[in-house]
């Protein structure tokens, strides 16, 4: 069961996954009202995962680590990055300070987070950061993407990313649907679009 959640400022979106453990991707700015939402389901939180290390997915952390005790899982890249530099979170960006959180689980590619029936694999697709990931789900053939391809779009690569392992990762993108099937891509901002739209935006793009 995914609920979706989009935060108020700068758009983007968290995915809160239900199984018989519940994971959250992303936590937006301010995760209030998805606290909200998991206290109403009664289902507690066991894994706050990070797409990557931008300030519009992490600035909830702390809310939600305070409230529920997730693990917090982001890619070691990443997790390094605002480690050594908190400007690497682009919160100069917003009039706010954005709380860091320690890093519980160092994610690297191959990883498989289980949740019950549900299992989310971490794919390595570095280029909007270098640490970022995405998460297959491979029973609904679900792709959380992030900020590496939205509906139609594909994510910056000039703010501590790089244009041309963004290609290269999109392009994986494109071989894992042909492989194994992507129905939905449920990225970081924007809606929901199917998988077929990756090879569109990737020839777009990159082609
Ligand atoms: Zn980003
Ligand atoms: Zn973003």
């Amino acid at each position: 069961m995914i609920h979706s959640f989009m935060s108020d400022s700068y758009g983007s979106n968290s995915y809160l996954v239900v199984d018989k453990k519940t994971a959250l991707i992303d936590a937006g700015i301010d995760s209030s009202r998805i606290a909200e939402k998991i206290e109403e389901l009664g289902v507690g939180l066991d894994f706050l995962i990070n797409t990557h290390c931008h300030f519009d997915h992490i600035g909830g952390n702390r809310l939600l680590k305070e409230r529920f005790g997730p693990k917090i899982a982001m890619h070691e890249i990443d997790a390094d990055a605002i480690r050594k530099n908190k400007k690497a979170t682009l919160y100069e960006m917003i009039d706010a300070c954005v709380p860091l959180t320690l890093v519980d689980i160092r994610l690297s590619g191959g990883d498989i987070l289980n949740l019950g029936k549900t299992r989310l694999e971490v794919i390595h697709t570095p280029g909007h950061t270098m640490g970022s990931i995405c998460l297959y789900e491979p029973g609904s053939r679900s792709l959380f993407s992030g900020d590496t391809v939205f509906s139609g779009g594909v994510g910056r690569a000039d703010m501590g990313g790089d244009w041309e392992e963004l290609g290269q990762s999109i392009r994986a993108l494109v071989k894992l649907t042909e492989e194994r099937g992507i129905e939905t891509i449920y990225p970081g901002h924007g809606p929901a679009d199917c998988g077929d739209s990756i090879e569109e935006t990737y020839n777009t793009y990159f082609g």
